[in-house]
């Protein structure tokens, strides 16, 4: 049975230029590297930035459980002008492994895979190992959930997933993420009535009332927080009232909001309550609204369990760190799995998105590392 290397993987996935929706053949290459150390491999496809579907990859060694799932993606942020070795080139230089993706995937990705690899020809195991690869995390985010789907009309089930992404901060391990806060975007419109200014009491005010519903909404507090999570807050971003004279009452305001939420709530009750205070606040001032939400992904929280308890120890093993437990960072495709226990372990996140993109070669040793253990300690 093969064996990989996570640098020289890690080299060979970032030679493919998938930035955006691209595949330029990786998940093919994927699936080949995958196929030849026992893991079934299925491509699914999803919705892509341009006119080709996003390929996305879903593979498992195994049938029976438990299962241990690995979450990652291939897509990678542009921003590639001005570098110092061109970002697709994946050159080890002076203990870094340069490219665009080093850090933010395509290292992870290639250290998961690494230690599937040693750890299916070194030991014999009941279970399943998979991975998730999505095509878009940095964009449309499409693929996950149609791997989730196609996961659900199968019927398989996977019992913990450990997401690759960049979470740690100044030496692998540092910080692993158990959740997530959520993020809803609104948009609020308040219809009154136009007229001239002069004349009081022929005209309904709708920036009157639009006032009012901000103060209300500022002034209302969502929760106290939890031990992992910040209090829920809602900000105004833009507010915008089109009007081009000085003397005549516009006939609509509208403004824009953001709530951050902890696993305190559901958009789907923040929304009913945030809607409530608007409708009720606006009425007073005679007006009618219009409410439009967005919700760009649900809290999610893992309570700590055994296995993110096995996980700090084992990365206090490897790198002598006690890992801190939090909720930061940005949004992943973590957000898309559900009721899946997980915790996010990855690189660290140093240079994600900027140019020189770079991982120092001991980090991705030490993930490779860690990954094995969690095989090891998992079944
Ligand atoms: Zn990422």
């Amino acid at each position: 049975m093969k064996t990989y290397n996570e640098i020289k993987l890690a080299q060979e996935l970032i030679r493919f230029p998938t930035v955006k929706t691209e595949d330029k053949g990786i998940m093919k290459f994927l699936s080949r590297k995958l196929a030849a150390i026992g893991f079934k491999c299925k491509i699914i496809k999803s919705k892509g930035t341009g006119t080709k579907p996003a390929l996305n990859l879903y593979a498992r060694f195994g049938k029976s459980r438990p299962h241990i799932n690995f979450l990652g993606h291939t897509d990678v942020v542009a921003n590639l002008n001005n570098w110092k070795i061109p970002p697709f080139k994946a050159v080890v230089r002076k203990g870094y492994l340069n490219g665009r993706g080093s850090q933010d995937m395509k290292g992870g990705v290639a250290c998961w895979i690494s230690a599937a690899s040693n750890f299916i020809k070194n030991n014999n195991f009941k279970g399943s190992i998979s991975i998730i690869i999505s095509a878009d995390e940095e964009t449309t985010g499409y693929g996950c959930p149609a791997i989730i789907r196609y996961l659900k009309r199968k019927g398989e089930k996977i019992d913990f997933t450990v997401v690759g992404e960049p979470s740690s901060s100044k030496s692998v391990g540092d910080e692993i993420r158990i959740g997530r806060r959520g993020s809803m975007n609104g948009i609020v419109t308040i219809y009154g009535k136009s007229g001239h200014s002069a004349f009081a009491g022929s005209y309904i005010n709708p920036c009157t009332a639009l006032a009012k519903v901000i103060s209300k909404l500022k002034s209302l507090s969502l929760d106290n927080g939890t031990k992992f999570m910040p209090p829920s807050n809602l900000e105004f971003t833009k507010m915008n009232v089109d009007n081009l004279s000085e003397n005549v009452v516009p006939q609509s305001a509208s403004a824009k909001f953001n709530v951050r939420f902890n696993s305190k709530h559901k958009s789907s009750s923040l929304k009913k309550k945030i809607s409530r205070i608007i409708i009720a606040a606006a009425k007073k001032e005679k007006c009618r609204t219009k409410i439009e939400y967005r919700v760009s992904g649900e809290a999610f929280f893992t309570k700590p369990n055994k296995e993110i308890y096995m996980v700090q120890k084992i990365v206090k093993k490897v790198t002598g760190n006690l890992a801190k437990l939090n909720c930061r960072g940005g949004t992943s495709d973590s957000r898309f799995l559900g009721s899946i226990p997980r915790l996010e372990l990855g690189l660290r996140n140093t240079t994600i998105h900027m140019v020189d993109e770079r991982s120092p070669v001991s980090d991705l040793k030490k993930l490779t590392k860690i990954y094995y253990k969690i095989l090891e300690n998992y079944f």
